[in-house]
């Protein structure tokens, strides 16, 4: 069993690597496709764009409906403004109203057919009463072909200590259409029908910046699953980033970039043992961390081994008395963690370790 689960991994790393490698010539073969299929492709830069072309959109002056279903959410809809009203996806499911404007984040595009895939989506259900659906896909999930996505379905959902494939799973292969308000059903029981606006959106928010990094290149190969901002001690407390937002989040200036990654990792690697598509999260960021010391290794004096040094300690941690003054020597100014390893009764570290775990069993 583990070697099968290990052999999935490896292939799904590979998947991932093909495509990261050519993400260009592909992406160009996706936009081609989908374009042919009639749904209007746009690409979009950040987050700024992103919000400009919804908005060319609205008909209205004021109130335009809209509900959001992604986890990409322009800053502009944050705040109130009259020319929206923004609804949530419980509003949208229960509501029997039209929608003017549905945002949703799809989860992969297939090269091979120009597909989109949305898994898990509950506002799925009001597709019926949207005139306008903006789909946003990021433009490193693309896989290249259907058996590529299956192997990776396998792989994307973790639930009750097993991988299950989502039951879930929507698959747009043209733009939507909806029963007309106004319709009426013809003496073959057929019905008018409205065309839905479908629009997709290339989303690269910051993606082809990391695809130039040789570094940081790899953590493009996430599927989005969230193992790794479950199994992560400090996001547990923080709530601020998860260990591949910590890797992929480059905005800020070095010497900043360098204490944001030292003070939001324990380098516990447990990111790294549950990650499906066996990214190396933590030794992406210790080698980011060097990368930095060694460019100002005169005015910086950042020891990296003692980094080193604690995630080994860490990963042994299952002596009380050590952790004891572990914790008081590592976590003394960072109170919540401090706690939070204080209260743990089982060992801290490498808690699920999906290998060791499936050893045992
Ligand atoms: S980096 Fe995290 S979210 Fe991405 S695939 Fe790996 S475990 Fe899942």
């Amino acid at each position: 069993m583990i070697q099968d689960i290990q052999y999935i991994k490896t292939k799904a790393n590979l998947i991932r690597h093909i495509y990261i490698e050519d993400m260009e010539k592909y992406l160009l073969s996706f936009d081609q496709k989908v374009t042919q299929r009639g749904i209007v492709t746009e690409w979009v830069e950040n987050e700024e764009d992103l919000s400009t072309i919804i908005q060319q959109s609205f008909l209205k002056k004021s109130f335009n409906k809209i509900c959001f279903d992604s986890s990409v959410i322009p800053s502009f809809f944050t705040e109130k403004n009259q020319l929206f009203k923004i609804i949530s996806v419980e509003e949208a499911i229960s509501s029997s109203d039209n929608i003017e404007h549905l945002v949703i984040e799809a989860n992969f595009g297939i090269v091979q057919n120009g597909s989109i895939v949305l898994l898990n989506k509950l506002s799925k259900s009001c597709f019926n009463h949207v005139d306008n659906l903006h789909i946003i896909l990021k433009i490193n999930n693309l896989v290249l072909r259907n058996n590529d996505l299956e192997l990776l379905l396998y792989l994307f959902q973790y639930q009750n200590d097993a991988y299950q494939f989502p039951t879930d799973i929507k698959i747009i292969t043209a733009p939507l259409s909806k029963v007309s308000t106004n319709s009426t059903y013809f003496e073959d029981q057929s019905y008018k029908v409205d065309p839905i606006n479908t629009y997709l959106y290339l989303y690269d928010d910051g993606i082809s910046k990391i695809l130039e990094s040789p570094i940081l290149r790899e953590s493009l190969f996430c599927i989005n699953c969230g193992r790794c901002q479950q199994v992560c001690p400090v996001y547990k407390q923080t709530k601020r980033f998860s260990p591949i937002n910590l890797v992929t989040n480059n905005c800020f200036e070095e010497n900043q970039r360098t204490m944001q990654l030292f003070e939001n990792t324990t380098l516990c690697g447990n990111c790294n043992d549950v990650c499906p598509v066996l990214i190396p999260l933590t030794d992406l960021m210790l080698t980011e961390m060097q990368t930095i010391k060694n460019k100002h290794s005169r005015e910086k004096n950042i020891d990296l081994f003692k980094f080193y040094s604690k995630r080994s300690k860490m990963n042994k941690l299952n002596n009380r008395f050590f952790k004891y003054f572990f914790n008081k020597k590592h976590f003394k100014n960072n109170k919540r963690l401090y706690n939070y390893i204080h209260q743990q009764k089982l060992p801290f570290f490498n808690i699920e370790n999906l290998q060791s775990k499936a050893k045992n069993e």
